[in-house]
């Protein structure tokens, strides 16, 4: 009878992703929840190559750096912010950012920096805008993929300046792209819930909207598995969707699972996702996100073993070596901070795929043989 069941709820979405038509609400959320998490990941699977994926699997050779981990927002689901005067709080000058960046270059040749922080209410523009030049500078050939909308959005408000004036100064000083967070989850009951002194989702997409009219490529995140439900996920997905139908800049979309650890929700006795809603959440996105190029599984949050299965889930990006990640290890992640260059060509070999080597925007530098 299961097997009936399966065929009776993924038959009619199998035969809209053949024929190559867009999911709907209604369908995403059956595909939620469908226990059926092999057919799930073949039919994502078949998503991608549909839509012309092949068997490249792409990394990135990158740096994670903080410039400050003081932040004036609380979000709930959040054990990286400090108050200021907390221990562990920091606030780099742009000149000890460089100096740190020169010499991790010199160690690793990694092509691209990825910059997020705290929204600290004790700097101004400039601290932002000086240490893009700087590095710039320093670091002429390295991708500068720095800041989030939610970012952007405060640095607005501390220089009273529009989100257009504010990317086109970051963009003069050396910004090359924005990283897809703060998004979380967009509905309004969750945010309110986990993040209620966050921006308003209007915001964020006007951040997105306006850095894809002025040339810059972005990304975009789901935080999942706190408080949303599936049908909240699915609005997410669709807002996306929308989204780039739009403006067209997201170069790929990251789902990010909820670690709980050192947060409000671990005392209230939350628990990590399992496999099998994170490969689930990889399948899902893969098939309503239809306009996104690229989905990367993030092995930081997930763990290079289920990364590699997520391969056969709709994922063609195992993101990079990710040199000194900070966020999710604040929230209890147990995967090591980076990863070589040979371990990461050797698991992308082993799950039947072409590693790919790239830059931050899915230009091809070295590709190995499968
Ligand atoms: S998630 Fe970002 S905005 Fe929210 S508290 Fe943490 S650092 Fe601040």
């Amino acid at each position: 009878m299961a097997v009936l069941d399966r065929t009776d709820t993924l038959a009619p979405i199998r035969e809209k992703v053949e024929a190559g038509e867009r999911l709907d609400f209604e369908d995403g959320v059956a595909l939620f929840e469908s226990d059926d998490l092999l057919a799930l990941g073949e039919l994502a699977d078949l998503a991608r190559r549909v839509r012309g994926g092949d068997d490249r699997v792409f990394f990135v050779q990158n740096l994670n750096l903080y410039q400050t981990n003081v932040c004036r927002v609380k979000c709930k689901f959040c054990a990286f912010a400090k108050t200021q005067r907390q221990d562990g709080a920091y606030t780099l000058s742009a000149d000890e950012f460089v100096e740190n960046a020169v010499r991790q270059y010199e160690a690793t040749r990694f092509t691209e920096i990825h910059c997020v922080n705290g929204e600290s209410p004790h700097v101004d523009l400039d601290f932002y805008v000086e240490v893009l030049r700087k590095l710039r500078e320093a670091l002429p050939d390295v991708h500068l993929k720095f800041y989030t909308a939610s970012e952007i959005h405060h640095m607005s408000t501390l220089s009273g300046l529009s989100h257009e004036e504010v990317l086109r100064e970051l963009k003069d000083a050396g910004l090359g792209s924005l990283p897809g967070g703060g998004a979380e989850i967009f509905a309004d009951r969750v945010r309110r819930l986990v993040a209620p002194g966050k921006e308003h989702p209007d915001e964020w997409f006007d951040v997105h909207d306006t850095a894809h009219r002025l040339g810059i490529t972005t990304q975009c995140t789901m935080l999942y598995g706190h408080v949303e439900t599936y049908e909240e996920r699915i609005d997410h997905l669709l807002r996306l969707r929308a989204q780039q139908d739009a403006s067209g800049g997201f170069l790929s979309f990251i789902p990010l699972a909820f670690h709980p650890e050192n947060t409000v929700f671990e005392r209230r006795g939350w628990r990590h996702t399992t496999g099998a809603e994170d490969l689930k959440t990889i399948a899902v996105s893969r098939l309503v996100l239809d306009n996104v190029p690229n989905l990367k599984a993030y092995w930081i949050m997930m763990g290079m073993p289920l990364a590699q299965v997520a391969l056969h889930f709709g994922a063609n990006d195992v993101q990079g070596t990710v040199v000194r990640e900070e966020i999710f290890h604040a929230a209890g992640a147990t995967t090591p901070t980076e990863q070589k260059l040979d371990e990461l060509v050797r698991v992308v070999r082993d799950a039947g795929r072409v590693p790919v080597q790239r830059d931050t925007l899915y230009n091809e530098l070295r590709r190995w043989a499968a």
